[in-house]
């Protein structure tokens, strides 16, 4: 495999030598730009006026547009999405509502990173059509290696608003000219920026699988939008051509924003209503002369490119003749501020989105971002209302997004719980921090402490911790939740086999059927088509007969099903007559209807936040696994289970059908991807009326009242934010229903008809009884005192004990022991135990008394061992009178009696 890096090198290189293979560049010269290079990095760059340096802030010397804009328009965050799709609605594009940031439809990442990935894989293939073509959308995206970032250098953001223009044609219907004038007219017409302030760079950009030339947008050092020529695939050795070109671009909207104004950061422009509460509620208030001279230099700091952070600290308080220590005191906690702002917006859409903060997965990367508020919180002493925040932020995006009021109550229940478990977490840091003390803790130290104990460097430092911590500490700990994509374990190589058509598909009911053996591979067998259901999808195989030999697993592997029949002696070619167990398949389509009922049913009484996180379907239960942010009540069980059951009461229908994706999407949105996302063009989705729409390719039953009943067997919690429901439905529920009646009868023949009042009754007798025991142990103990040996001027005892433990051996022992004394019990309860203790002067005398034990427990069938002191075994019969006899002799030998 060869890395991106080194991918994004060669297509430079090859659009370095061709720009007019790829950039714009007929339009490019109609402006009036001309392509120059730059003599500090190098890169190819256009321009309009002449100039030796590109457009970057590192060539350019910072940002130059502070205090002192180059737009004639001055935009606020809603109004400037208006004007931008006016003005690309004009020119023929459509705009579409948003994704979610959780990106369900794919299996390689838990976020949208980019407008783009909205459309990859199939649209960007060109196996699904684009919901509209061209078209703009106002995308929110989500990244965790910037986290460090966010706040100092005035423009990064966990989640920015990615305004993508996109287009998916052939490539002789691509207009790379019309694409980049649209743009280029946007930023130069549409924001009013004059051609001579904007730099164009030539680079090459890649992600989600693809990748193309790019020319970036530059004003006076601020990259303002890059627009991507997608035009190929990444292949496992390189690149190749896609079928469509594909243009993807990407404009910050909070720099768009930003450029318009030209304050000191792009936080409160794009934040005013947060950033106004913060500042009342906290008293901070940026000292706007230091930020103004400072934010130019900012750029520096950011922490993905430079080495050592602190010299560069160092470098920009000099040039602003200010002390280190000065420039960061006015810096740091303003830009805390803002990294509480901006974090909490990126939780608001993300919980509103449906996903829940965990210790695992790239989901641990958002509760990071809330400790990261917390944190600040506590270390600036800030009594900040954070329901107050989102509810803020909310309010404010509403003209945009007005979906972030719909679940603000949820949203601020998870945060509320997050709260709970980190200030649980802070208790269980102190113990942890005891064992720590005195000792010397490094860089990976910090990290891990932080990732699996919640123990943030901060807190260390506090508890007197000498401590470094790297500047791009929270990048570090991202990092180590990086969504890692499985392989897929491949059992069988099935190259050259065509995929089997799958009966079951086309009539569930269908369980006998011909068909032609086009495969042998020992005891596998693939046929031409199959009514065998293989194990997908959480569900297990089907069972059954082709010709009366016995079909014992069914398993697919890229759309090839594999039947084992062991011991069949079927050729390539051979006609076989197939048939399904009936009563495993209804059971299997039971359990499987019920896990779509119950997900609708536990989305109904929990919240929408609910999503399947991962379900199995056996034939003697099934499990259903959500994602939600607390334990369940006893009453939110009972609930779930008795919605389900009025699913099932209503008796609706199950319906089954392919439909385009695109189409499937429209209609009933990304909650149709709740296990894994089965590839394609078509999608078969599974409806329950009009209460549940799931894109699912098992089997199930017609209507919901085949399922019978729905009984919850139990639930726990699996991992953070995952939460297992265990539960039985249709012949399996009604038998455990059956089971539960008969063993209460059964009861009720013992303790009587008010099942629960003899047990409570049975309950009091066996404490009384429990007490009364442990009564006569002790007056047994003190009656055992007279029988001591003396010998050698020790006592010793020793003897059986009736109906004793190994505990109440012990007890006795501690009642009777002094520094003088040896003794060895052995009790007789379900099973022999064997004590043994010898004080401080025997052990003197040469008394080994795990010795004793060792031997005595041996010679009962059992094992033991112990200390001079003290010795503890077991044994399993014997002749117990016989054995303490052999005690005594060998306690006598070490004594040196015999
Ligand atoms: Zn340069
Ligand atoms: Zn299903």
């Amino acid at each position: 495999m060869v890395s991106l890096d080194e991918l994004k090198k060669r297509v430079k290189e090859e659009s370095g030598k061709n720009p007019e293979k790829f950039f714009a560049v007929e339009a490019l010269k109609e402006i009036g730009f001309e392509r120059r290079t730059c003599k500090k990095c190098g890169r190819y760059f256009w321009s309009y006026e002449e100039r030796d340096v590109c457009g970057d802030s590192q060539c350019s010397g910072g940002w130059g547009f502070i205090g002192d804009s180059p737009a004639k328009k001055s935009y606020g965050v809603i109004d400037l999405w208006k004007a931008f799709s006016d003005f690309f609605s004009k020119r023929g594009y459509t705009p579409i509502k948003r994704y979610p940031v959780a990106a369900r439809w794919r299996e390689d990442t838990e976020f949208v990173r980019a407008s783009i990935y909205n459309f990859q894989p199939y649209v960007v293939s060109g196996e699904v059509e684009p919901p509209a073509n061209p078209l703009i959308v106002p995308q929110p995206s989500i990244r965790f290696n910037d986290v460090d970032n966010v706040g100092i250098t005035g423009s990064h953001y966990v989640l920015h608003i990615h305004v993508g223009q996109h287009a998916f044609t052939k490539p002789q219907e691509y207009q790379q000219d019309k694409y980049f004038r649209d743009l280029f007219d946007w930023i130069n017409l549409g924001l009013g920026i004059p051609k001579k302030e904007i730099v164009l760079h030539e680079d090459a950009w890649g992600g989600g699988g693809n990748l193309g030339a790019c020319m970036e947008f530059f004003v006076r050092g601020l990259e303002l939008c890059n627009q991507v020529y997608m035009f190929y695939r990444v292949t496992d050795k390189g690149y190749e051509d896609l079928d469509t070109k594909v243009l993807d671009m990407g404009l910050g909207h909070e720099r768009s924003v930003w450029i318009c104004h030209g304050t000191e950061t792009s936080y409160e422009v794009n934040m005013p209503d947060v950033m106004k509460y913060l500042y009342k509620v906290t008293g901070i208030k940026p000292n706007r002369e230091i930020w103004t001279k400072f934010l130019p230099y900012s750029a520096y700091l950011n922490i993905d490119e430079v080495e050592d952070v602190e010299s560069v600290w160092k470098k920009v308080s000099n040039e602003m003749s200010l002390d280190v220590k000065e420039l960061k005191e006015a810096v740091l906690p303003v830009a805390a501020l803002y990294s509480i702002a901006e974090h909490l917006r990126a939780l608001l859409f993300a919980l509103n989105d449906g996903m829940i903060p965990s210790n695992t997965g790239e989901r641990h990367s958002l509760r990071m971002i809330f400790r990261r508020c917390l944190d600040f919180m506590e270390r600036y002493g800030w009594d900040i209302d954070i329901h107050k925040v989102v509810e803020t932020h909310a309010r404010f995006m509403k003209g945009m997004y007005p979906e972030l009021t719909e679940n603000l109550e949820n949203v601020k229940k998870i945060l509320d719980v997050e709260t709970e478990k980190y200030e649980r977490n802070k208790k269980e840091s102190m113990r942890i921090i005891e064992g720590l003390k005195g000792k010397r803790l490094t860089e990976k130290d910090l990290v891990e402490l932080y990732d699996s104990h919640g123990i943030h460097p901060d807190f260390l430092r506090r508890q007197g911790f000498e401590i470094d911590v790297p500047a791009d500490f929270y990048s570090k700990v991202a990092e180590r939740h990086v969504h890692v994509v499985k392989e897929e374990e491949q059992r069988f190589d099935v190259s050259g086999i065509p995929e089997t058509k799958k009966l079951y598909y086309e009539d569930e009911k269908m369980l006998e059927f011909e068909a032609k053996v086009i495969k042998v591979l020992d005891e596998w067998v693939v046929l031409d088509r199959t009514a065998f259901y293989p194990t997908s999808g959480g569900q297990e195989h089907d069972t059954g007969h082709l010709n009366r030999k016995e079909v014992v697993d069914v398993i697919v592997e890229r759309g090839v099903v594999l039947h084992k029949v062991p011991g069949h002696d079927f050729r390539e070619g051979q006609v076989v007559q197939g048939s399904v167990d009936r009563e495993r398949r209804k059971q299997l389509s039971v359990h499987h209807t019920s896990t779509h009922v119950m997900l609708l049913s536990a989305r109904k009484v929990l919240g929408t936040h609910v999503y399947q996180h991962s379900a199995h379907k056996d034939v003697d239960k099934a499990r259903l696994d959500i994602t939600h942010y607390t334990n369940l009540t006893d009453e939110e069980v009972e609930e779930i289970e008795r919605v389900a059951n009025d699913v099932i009461k209503k008796d609706y229908e199950v319906l089954k059908r392919f439909m385009p994706r695109r189409e499937a999407e429209d209609k009933y949105g990304f909650v149709l991807y709740q296990g894994g996302v089965p590839p394609g063009k078509t999608l078969r989705v599974v409806s329950i009326d009009d209460l549940d729409h799931q894109g699912c390719g098992g089997t199930h039953l017609d209507r919901t009242s085949e399922i019978g009943l729905i009984r919850i067997l139990g639930w726990r919690k699996v991992q953070d934010g995952v939460i297992r429901l265990e539960f039985v439905a249709g012949e399996v529920a009604r038998k455990k229903e059956d089971e539960a009646r008969r063993i209460l009868e059964e009861c009720k023949k013992m303790v009587g008809e008010d099942v629960i009042k003899g047990v409570e009754n049975l309950r009091k007798r066996w404490k009384e009884n429990r007490k009364r025991i442990e009564g006569l142990r002790e007056k047994l103990s003190e009656k055992l005192s007279p029988s001591f040996k003396s010998v050698s001027g020790l006592r010793v005892l020793v003897r059986s004990v009736e109906s004793a433990g190994p505990k109440d051996l012990q007890k006795i022992s501690l009642r009777l022991s002094g520094d003088d004394t040896v003794i060895l019990l052995v009790g007789t309860d379900d099973r022999l135990s064997v004590f043994g203790s010898a004080g401080k002067v025997a052990v003197e005398k040469g008394v080994n008394i795990g010795e004793v034990v060792r031997e005595v427990s041996q010679e009962l069938g059992g094992k033991g061992g112990g200390t001079p002191g003290l010795g503890q075994g077991f044994g399993t019969g014997g002749n117990i009178e016989d054995v303490l006899k052999k005690a005594e002799e060998i306690i006598w030998r070490m004594l040196g009696k015999s």
